[in-house]
């Protein structure tokens, strides 16, 4: 920093801010298995692709800033009405939206730690008072602690189900009474960015929540089994048209671009696409937990499109070897995430790649531990 530089005030907020841990590798080479942001390894369907060629030949003009077609193309495939879809630039546009606006200082916010890297922006963002539960000992939300935590104040409870980076899941019922005994007054977010891969309960069971529930979202996201993280489109199913409102309040005008609206929209029409990147997803867990239990590791059990483990069974040992761990794989060029940056020292999140790259990240794991 310059002196000049170091002249500029900037608001207390940036002082609170996190900075998002990012993942690194996008100057490696093309032969990296990139492990570590739970993408899909497969591309988005060529009709999708296809889509973007269009909508991009209207370019010059601003997007439909209402996202009518792929609100109603949503409301077809969930039976959510239009009025109660918020689409966002990623559903995290939507979850820092809720942030804006529903805290405050003085308000409350409650989540699972550790949990989605995000969720600490939004107290630290608004000045709100984050309250963050443990996850017991199987890496999942303690619901009953959570629910112990909330007060008058609160204003947001956030549930991340599957959990990043646990990739733990809670059965839906469990889900569904937590939401109905919570007071009326918080807002719940069900953050379901992985809920094509769970298959605990059916994806959809959750849907049917938001007819009794006018404070309930449901947080989803063409980022993941969708393969569209680069495009950025989100949407929250949300319990009333009032959430929606407020969304779109805090936010600009045109915050989901022409491609994104058409590749989300033909993206929804491939559901077939979705079913066999489940089916391959939920082989590459068997395969990827088989292949940790015999370097005697013990993997959380996975609900997601990714492992978390510690890399030692004794804490201790974890937190010391994770950091060669991380390096050793990414000499043999396995990228994955580092439990130290996500709230477990000793851990690692690794996303499922194809085949190849999962047998690659196993020989790759045995030859440095
Ligand atoms: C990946 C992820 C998202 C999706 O983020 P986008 O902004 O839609 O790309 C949301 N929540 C969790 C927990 C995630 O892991």
């Amino acid at each position: 920093m310059t002196a000049d530089e170091t002249l500029m005030e900037f608001s207390q907020r940036i002082a609170r801010l996190p900075r998002y841990p990012v993942a690194g590798g996008y100057a490696l080479p093309d032969d990296v298995a990139m492990l570590a942001s739970n993408e899909t390894p497969f591309g988005p369907v060529p009709q999708a692709l296809e889509a973007v060629q269009r909508a991009t030949m209207t370019a010059h003009r601003y997007p439909d800033p209402s996202n009518a077609r792929l609100r109603a193309a949503l409301s077809d495939r969930t039976g959510v009405p239009s009025s109660r879809i918020a689409i966002g630039n990623g559903s995290c546009d939507v979850l820092l939206a809720a942030g804006e606006a529903l805290l405050e200082p003085g308000a409350e916010l409650v989540h699972a730690w550790p949990s989605f890297s995000v969720y600490p922006h939004l107290a630290a963002a608004s000045g709100a008072t984050a309250i963050t539960v443990p996850l017991d000992a199987e890496h999942g939300h303690d619901l009953d602690a959570m629910a112990g935590e909330v007060t008058v104040a609160t204003r947001l409870v956030i549930v991340c189900n599957p959990n990043n980076p646990t990739s733990t899941a809670l059965p839906a019922a469990q889900v569904a009474a937590f939401v109905a005994d919570l007071p009326r007054h918080v807002v719940v977010i069900l953050d379901e960015a992985y809920c094509e891969f769970n298959v605990l309960d059916d994806p959809d069971t959750t849907i049917d929540l938001l007819d009794n529930h006018p404070n309930l979202v449901l947080l989803r996201t063409f980022s993941k089994v969708y393969g569209l993280a680069g495009l950025r489109v989100g949407y929250g199913l949300c319990g009333s048209e009032g959430m929606v409102q407020a969304l779109d309040q805090v936010r600009q005008p045109f915050f989901c671009n022409v491609a994104a609206q058409a590749a989300a929209a033909e993206a929804l029409r491939h559901q077939d696409t979705v079913a066999q990147r489940v089916e391959r997803t939920v082989m590459a867990r068997v395969e990827v937990e088989e292949g940790l239990r015999a370097l005697g590791l013990d993997p959380a059990r996975s609900q997601a499109n990714f492992a978390w483990f510690d890399v030692d069974r004794d804490p201790e040992r974890a937190a010391q070897l994770e950091p060669e761990v991380v390096v050793g794989l990414r000499d043999r060029g396995v990228l994955v995430r580092a439990g130290t940056a996500l709230g477990r020292d000793g851990a690692l999140r690794v996303t499922y790649g194809t085949e190849a790259e999962n047998t690659r990240f196993l020989d790759a794991l045995r030859a440095v531990l």
